[in-house]
């Protein structure tokens, strides 16, 4: 009798101890989401939440009133509170647990949208995360009425100006903070009313707020607004904090010998893609690149984005220093519109704490568009698209 209590009394404990071995690798397997974001862009909010670790979730709408149900198995939440306010589609984020085992996330959304989601990996000191895209179908009345505005700019020469970065993608950052997704569209605006400001020239933004814009639709848009130069915006950084100077760079043809500064900066400057969120349908391949253009159009397109770049190295020599003589080439791919001048601009280290605090100031700034707005003029000028006295100098 006595050895058989001896036996319930081990079995007691041995359940006891799995339960709570099961309890705690329960609380060890459940995902934290640790926060959470907004990023308003003109056709679409992305939400991203920050994760402990990748999770399992299903995403479906409901409707009357519209809203976006987010289920995520074994999960907690932090005491998160997002502003959505100024966000035309998220009205107000809720979470509770219907379930135990289930974390339920709510969006109220102010309208009937699409839906995209995909899970990202840790990378660059981001955690995992979860993005959740919401597609605005009234986004389309908008591209139309972006489109008629085109139409009648038709005689314009028009200039696509691409401030690198943005939403999740800061870009690299300065010792006192300063993000250089902020530096490149403070400059890209300033750049843009400087050219829309004068007779026959027109610029448009790729992004214009603090969102991200996965690099090949930077292209698209450059190409659908029927470009015909652009100019990436950028700024850059290293470890060594005394390191300063502008520099320039311009596509390499496949099979270049490669310049192992550009290359480096090439990988640096296309992982934003990987670091903004990218899914599949974004990085769609275009043709034109490939096929379309013929070698002596590609050649032509790369003297002249040559030419380009070297008056942007003029231009920015006079407003300070110059890291590189001449333009660099490397295959970046928001330059990837043979058939449209381009050049990527490296404005200067934001790692430099002396660079950095110019680059904040609204007074350089301006200076960095002046200097980017006459190098495009120079450049019409001598591809003959402009004649020489249809510009007053600027200053
Ligand atoms: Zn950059």
């Amino acid at each position: 009798m006595r050895d058989f209590w001896q036996y319930q009394w081990q079995a007691l404990k041995f359940l006891a101890l799995t339960t709570m071995f099961f309890m705690l690798t329960t609380a060890a397997m459940a995902a934290e989401i640790q926060d959470m974001r907004i990023w308003t862009a003109p056709d679409h909010t992305r939400v991203v939440f920050d994760l402990s670790k990748s999770i399992d979730y299903k995403i479906f709408r409901l409707h009357a009133p519209e809203r976006i149900v987010i289920d995520i198995k074994y999960s907690t939440i932090k005491k998160i509170t997002l502003v959505t306010a100024s966000d035309p589609v998220v009205k107000s984020v809720r979470y509770g647990m219907p379930k135990k085992s289930i974390l339920r996330v709510v969006l109220d959304v102010k309208e009937r949208v699409d839906l995209r989601s995909f899970l990202l990996k840790p990378m660059h000191h981001k955690p995992h995360r979860l993005v959740v895209d919401l597609l605005r179908e009234s986004a389309i009345a908008h591209k139309n009425k972006s489109k008629t505005i085109m139409r009648k700019r038709q005689h314009d020469i028009i200039i696509a100006v691409d401030a690198g970065h943005g939403g999740e993608d800061p870009g690299a950052i300065g010792r006192h903070g300063l993000l250089e997704k902020e530096v490149t569209l403070r400059v890209a605006k300033k750049l843009v009313a400087l050219i829309n400001s004068k007779p026959g020239m027109h610029a448009i933004l790729t992004r214009e707020a603090d969102y991200f814009v996965p690099l090949k639709k930077r292209v698209k848009l450059a190409r659908q607004a029927q470009a015909d130069l652009m100019i990436s915006i950028h700024a850059d950084a290293v470890k060594t904090r005394s390191v300063q100077g502008a520099s320039v760079y311009t596509l390499a043809e496949r099979g270049a010998t490669p310049d192992r500064v550009a290359v480096a900066l090439a990988a640096k400057e296309n992982a934003a893609d990987a670091i903004g969120g990218v899914v599949l349908d974004d990085a769609v391949d275009d043709p034109m690149v490939r096929n379309i253009l013929g070698d002596m159009a590609k050649r032509d397109s790369l003297n002249s984005s040559q030419l380009l770049a070297e008056n942007v190295l003029v231009e920015m020599k006079k407003i300070g220093v110059i890291k590189y003589k001449s333009p660099k080439r490397a295959r970046f791919v928001v330059l990837g519109a043979l058939e449209i001048p381009s050049v990527l601009v490296e404005l200067n280290f934001i790692s430099n704490p002396k660079q950095e605090r110019k680059m904040k100031n609204s007074k350089h700034q301006d200076r960095f568009a002046t200097a980017l707005y006459e190098a495009s003029k120079n450049f019409f000028r001598r591809m003959g698209m402009l004649h020489s006295n249809q510009y007053a100098p600027s200053s």
